[in-house]
């Protein structure tokens, strides 16, 4: 399976990194190694000095698929969960400044750890979801689907003309304003609507 991330889908969070509103998605990568399940705890790594959390709404692929039309997009995901797109920062920013890519910055060990996966309808309608990411029980990333730049539908639709869509393959969907450090110690807790999906520690 593989993992396909979508960065800047949401206008506060382009502002809060001084980036530039993107005219098509901004598609990267991360390889399966990178996903971390059932709440086990994330291991800080001794080449980042600056991981930050980005909260995001998962798709799970549920069908083989390429060059899907927007329209029948929704027939290619029936189920969505949380996840976060660890980040580390101090990378990342070096490689914009040098144009270089950003796979050792998004894609290190662990770096997308996700919750289990619910029918897309269990939490109600799923353009207007609120989800968000509490650190040590503070609320820090607040979001609400209906402020996507790109719909899971317009994501489906792109990302599939570069990549054929298999089944078991997740999308993350970019993550809203509020994105930060974490640090050792940190308990981490991410929601869709009322419900806690994921709920681990940083060591
Ligand atoms: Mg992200």
């Amino acid at each position: 399976m593989k993992i396909l991330a979508v960065g800047r889908n949401y206008a506060a969070h382009i502002e809060e990194l001084n980036n530039e509103r993107p005219e098509s998605p901004v598609v990267f990568l991360k390889p399966d190694t990178a996903i971390l399940r059932n709440n086990e705890p994330f291991y800080y790594p001794e080449f980042s000095k600056d991981i930050h959390f980005e909260v995001e709404i998962l798709l799970k692929i549920s069908k083989h698929g390429k060059y899907i039309q927007e329209k029948h997009a929704s027939e290619y995901y029936q189920e969505i969960g949380i996840g976060i797109d660890f980040t580390a920062r101090d990378l990342q920013q070096y490689a914009k400044e040098k144009g270089l890519p950003w796979a050792l910055a998004k894609g290190f060990n662990n770096s997308a750890p996700i919750s289990k996966f619910y029918s897309k309808d269990h939490f109600g309608e799923i353009n207007n979801l609120n989800f968000g990411l509490e650190v040590d029980g503070e609320q820090r990333q607040q979001g609400n689907t209906c402020l996507m730049l790109f719909t899971f539908d317009q994501i489906i639709a792109y990302v599939s003309k570069f990549f054929t869509l298999k089944k078991g393959d997740i999308i993350f969907t970019g993550t809203p304003k509020g994105v930060g450090p974490i640090q050792v110690g940190n308990r981490l807790k991410a929601f869709i609507e009322d419900q806690t999906l994921m709920d681990f520690e940083v060591k």
